[in-house]
């Protein structure tokens, strides 16, 4: 994730970093965890893959009912004592939809008494006045309102008809003191529409929004094309409106076209954004973020679903995490020596670190180079 208000009002200078580098997750402000001296990862936990709807674009491998394999309470259950004493700096939750587990505030509430802290990816759908208040209690701090499912209307997709139909259930978290925002897919089927779908979440009176790019197969030529149209405009944007927190997921190399758009004008502030990056590292996959999915498989990331490093009913997640012989695991912590080609070559490598899921995919080699990036020239 590249958080561009941030980085582009250097909110967090490279000094509070340093400040707080050498203490735990839970001494560090909130917004600083990512730079926490944390030897555990944040764990991307998708609990089950049930979902109320069923979207086009869904890729979580949703289904409407729950497989029959999936963790059941009581594995959930030790797995959140797990990773509490292995100090898990954070734990986001997703599904198919996380509220539509049964048994969702009592895992919730379990892992905030032991200390967790956990955010929510959730549709909203099933949100309601008393839900809000339970995830509250929960102690979720923050719910991030994925847009996908409220936004399938006929057969398209209409995010400004799901902005309005998320407004109750927004209102029922804000009264409940939760934070959120909207994540929203942009692809070429929404694209020129993306100046209103923004103004439309300026109208709810949200205060932040991500934006994760739908990518259609293997088109990267068009995928990069639309991806500077997107990262022009919201850059311009975040640039008017710093009161409001813009986010991307998924391209790393969105900050070295943050930091070339900067340095044109600002070489000092480039220059503090730069260090702040490489204090982030680039892509966190198996060095600082993992993913389990329902039935405990553990992943590199949510969207290396084709890896898979181990399995938490067999072993431990500790165990899996700090396997010194585990080559992938070696290779995603020291990727600035392995990778090759446009990325292997590149001088903002230790910035980005490519995609490794994309390399993989494109090229069999997860240190191979990234297929979308988009930064034009040398860089
Ligand atoms: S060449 Fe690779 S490492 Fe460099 S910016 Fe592009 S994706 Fe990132
Ligand atoms: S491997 Fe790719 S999809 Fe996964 S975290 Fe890194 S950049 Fe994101």
């Amino acid at each position: 994730m590249i958080n561009i208000s941030r980085m582009l009002k250097v909110k967090e200078t490279a000094r509070d970093v340093e400040k707080h580098h050498n203490k735990g997750a839970d001494e560090v402000p909130k917004h600083l965890v990512r730079y926490a001296n944390s030897k555990a990862p944040m764990v991307i936990w998708n609990i089950t893959r049930k979902c109320n709807f069923s979207c086009d674009m869904c890729h979580l491998g949703s289904a409407l009912e729950a497989d029959s394999d999936e963790l059941t309470t009581k594995e959930a259950l030790e797995f959140i004592d797990h990773m509490a004493s292995m100090k898990v700096p954070l734990v986001s939750v997703y599904g198919g939809e996380p509220l539509t587990r049964g048994d969702f505030f009592t895992l919730a509430g379990h892992a905030h008494k032991k200390g967790l802290r956990i955010i929510l990816s959730s549709n909203v759908a099933l949100i309601t006045e008393k839900t809000a208040g339970e995830i509250a209690e929960s102690g979720i701090s923050y719910v991030g309102i994925d847009m996908d499912g409220l936004a399938q209307v006929g057969g398209s997709m209409d995010v400004i008809a799901g902005l309005k139909k998320a407004l109750p259930m927004m209102d029922y978290l804000r009264d409940a003191m939760v934070g959120c925002g909207v994540r929203i897919t942009i692809g070429s089927f929404n694209l020129s529409q993306m100046p209103s779908i923004i103004k439309a979440v300026e109208n709810t009176g949200l205060k932040r929004f991500a934006i994760c790019q739908h990518i259609e197969d293997g088109d990267w030529k068009a995928v990069k094309e639309e991806r500077r149209e997107i990262l022009d405009f919201l850059i311009d944007y975040a640039m008017k409106n710093p009161e409001m927190e813009v986010v991307t997921e998924n391209f790393y190399a969105d900050g070295i076209y943050l930091l070339q758009r900067v340095a044109k004008r600002e070489p000092e502030r480039a220059a503090e954004m730069e260090r702040l990056l490489a204090k982030q590292g680039g892509c966190p996959a198996g060095d600082r973020i993992v993913n389990v999915d329902y039935w405990g498989n553990v992943h590199l990331c949510p969207y290396w679903q084709s890896r898979t490093i181990g399995n938490i009913r067999e072993q431990k997640l500790s165990d899996i995490w700090f396997d010194e012989e585990n080559d992938i695991l070696t290779m995603m912590r020291d990727k600035t020596n392995y990778l090759k080609g446009k990325c292997g070559s590149c001088r903002s490598k230790h910035l980005c670190m490519g995609c490794g899921v994309r390399a993989e995919e494109t090229c069999g080699d997860p240190s191979g180079e990234d297929p979308a990036c988009f930064i034009k020239g040398k860089h």
